[in-house]
C-alpha cells in the first residue's frame, strides 16, 4: 500500500478515520491512533460541544448566565424594544404610573424575556443585537436631552425678550 498523499512512498499504516494509507511524513498520532493530516486537523478543529440553544422556547428556555443582566436597550426604549424582541409585556410601559415600574422591570428582566420569547442563533448573536438596541436607546435619550436643552434655552430667550 502506498501513501494516499505521496503515491511514490510506501504507507506505514492507515488512518483510523478514513482508511487511507499514510507514510511516516503524513502520519499523525492522536491518542495512540494513526490519522492522516486532514483527518487529524478535522478532529482537532471539532468545536467543543456548546450548551444547547433553547432560546425562543418560552418557559422551557434555559437562560444562559451571560444573557442575564441589565438591558439598557429595554430600559430606554421600553415598548419599542419589546415589539422588536417579542416581549409584548413591554406594552404595559405605555400605561401611566404602571409604566414606570415596567420600564425598570424591563431593564432588569428584559434580557431573560427576550431570550425566552425569541429564537437567537447564539449568545453572541443575542448580545450583538442587544448592544445595538442599547446604542439606539442612548441615541434617543441624548436626542431627548438635547431637545429639552433647546426648549429651555428658547424659554429663557422668550422670557428675556418679554422683560
Ligand atoms: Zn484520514
Ligand atoms: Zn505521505
Amino acid at each position: 500500500m502506498k501513501c494516499a498523499y505521496h503515491p511514490e512512498i510506501d504507507a506505514i499504516g492507515t488512518c483510523v478515520n478514513c482508511g487511507k494509507g499514510v507514510c511516516v511524513e503524513c502520519k499523525t498520532m492522536l491518542g495512540g491512533k494513526i490519522y492522516c493530516q486532514p483527518c487529524a486537523d478535522e478532529v482537532f478543529a471539532k468545536p467543543v460541544k456548546r450548551a444547547e440553544d433553547t432560546s425562543g422556547q418560552g418557559a422551557l428556555a434555559v437562560v444562559p448566565s451571560e444573557v442575564k443582566g441589565w438591558n439598557w436597550g429595554a430600559f430606554l426604549l421600553s415598548w419599542i424594544w419589546g415589539l422588536g424582541n417579542n416581549v409584548y409585556i413591554a406594552l404595559l410601559s405605555l400605561i401611566p404610573f404602571v409604566g414606570i415600574v415596567m420600564v425598570f422591570l424591563l431593564g432588569a428582566k428584559g434580557s431573560e424575556w427576550a431570550w425566552q420569547n425569541k429564537k437567537w442563533e447564539s449568545v453572541e448573536h443575542f448580545k450583538r443585537v442587544q448592544r445595538t438596541w442599547a446604542y439606539w436607546g442612548l441615541g434617543v435619550l441624548l436626542f431627548g436631552v438635547v431637545l429639552w436643552i433647546i426648549y429651555i434655552i428658547l424659554i429663557i430667550i422668550v422670557a428675556a425678550a418679554g422683560a
